[in-house]
């Protein structure tokens, strides 16, 4: 049955792209699979805008384990600062936690982002080895002003980590220009391929550190292991560490062969932006309020909306019979009182139109005080500027 997906990922995901990973023979040291990993491996490089210079890694999980294996960087006894605007940015938190390093937190509260400023303040202030960014946090929509941070302290610590989970591919992101070491995304969420990847890409600083044996990296997510698949694959040659999830691969090599060579980076960075700027526009159309507080803070992938009367967790299960699922809120501070839109990967236009359509019938019913029909016309209106 058709559903339209305006969640956080997996998303809607193009026919052509699922097509891609239906095939019943594909080994992982075959010829076709080996030139979808070394196309997919070049073309990650240009999707976080990175260049030569850095090394790209694909790499089963998620953004999770993308995450984890940062580790692979860091030694007994470093310190390292987690930067945090919610629930994936506190996942750094966690992470870190089960590994012997110190961590210290600056953290926002929820429809805020940490000011670029006080990070700097704190960097300055000590001496930490790494410090991690959310580009943009999923649990409200905020988006980090990523290119300010980074600057604010590149010269003051080792390495700068960047979770593009919920940017790469929706929004700019520029890997080599920002001098970030460390950008990480995963394949269900901008990109429209499947779950079941992580991706990252690596600057020479960080791998540099990839050449000192000691690290307090496990097994699986100890980048080291991975490596040499990187390297063989990019070579056209087979080669294994662990089974990778081939076809994932399959389908991420065809979403990144639309991506840059047809639809272009540039004009999907736009696209998402239009559609999310109809979506906001119909949102505060018909009376809602958005969980991120300052129009800086909104980003292209995701949006918070604040309901007053009704309980969330009911707009989501209603609104799936009109045809829609959207995702649930998930900070803890904002419990009940929030659902999230997402709008990223392969969305349209007539996407926006639809879902803030279903949003206005859904509130109406469920007796939400809304201006009906006012946020479908904010939409609209927004659409034909
Ligand atoms: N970081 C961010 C910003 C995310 O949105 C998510 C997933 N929602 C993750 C990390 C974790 O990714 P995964 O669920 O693929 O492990």
């Amino acid at each position: 049955e058709k559903k339209l997906l305006m969640h956080v990922g997996p998303v809607n995901i193009l026919d052509r792209v699922l097509y891609a990973g239906l095939k019943n023979n594909v080994g992982f040291t075959s010829q076709e699979f080996v030139e979808a990993f070394q196309f997919s491996l070049k073309k990650t490089r240009e999707l976080f805008q990175a260049d030569n210079t850095y090394q790209p890694f694909l790499i089963p999980g998620g953004g999770t384990s993308a995450m984890e294996s940062v580790t692979s960087l860091l030694k007994e006894g470093e310190k390292v600062l987690v930067v945090t605007n919610g629930v994936f940015g506190d996942r750094w938190i966690n992470i870190f936690r089960k590994y012997p390093v110190k961590v210290n937190v600056l953290s926002a509260e929820p429809g805020y982002y940490v000011e670029p400023e006080t990070v700097e303040k704190e960097v300055k202030k000590d001496k930490y080895t790494l410090v991690t960014f959310t580009h943009v946090e999923t649990s409200t929509g905020v988006r980090q002003p990523i290119k300010d941070s980074v600057k604010a302290v590149r010269d003051y610590v080792d390495l700068v980590v960047v979770d593009g989970v919920s940017s790469v591919g929706a929004e700019e992101v520029k890997a080599k220009d920002w001098r970030v070491d460390v950008y990480l995304t995963a394949s269900q969420k901008a990109l429209g391929v499947p779950p079941g990847l992580g991706i990252l890409v690596l600057s020479e600083r960080a791998m540099e550190r990839l050449k000192d044996e000691k690290s307090i990296a496990g097994y699986y997510l100890d980048l080291r292991n991975w490596l040499p698949v990187m390297n063989s694959m990019e070579n056209g040659k087979a080669s294994y560490f662990s089974t990778p999830p081939v076809h994932t691969i399959l389908m991420l090599s065809e979403a990144l062969k639309i991506i840059i060579d047809e639809e272009g980076l540039e004009s999907r960075i736009k696209r998402h932006e239009k559609v999310a700027s109809a979506i906001r526009a119909g949102i505060e159309g018909m009376g809602l309020e958005i969980v991120a507080k300052k129009p800086e803070a909104y980003s292209n992938t995701v949006t918070g909306v604040v309901v007053k009367k009704v309980n969330a967790g009911n707009v989501l299960s209603e609104i799936v019979s009109e045809g829609v699922e959207l995702a649930p809120g998930v900070h803890p501070k904002l419990q009940g009182k929030y659902f999230r839109i997402g709008h990223m990967g392969w969305v349209t236009e007539n996407d926006a139109i639809v879902t803030i359509a279903s949003i206005e019938r859904v509130l109406n019913k469920l007796g939400e005080e809304i201006r009906l029909g006012e946020g479908i016309k904010a939409t609209q209106l927004y659409l034909a500027k």
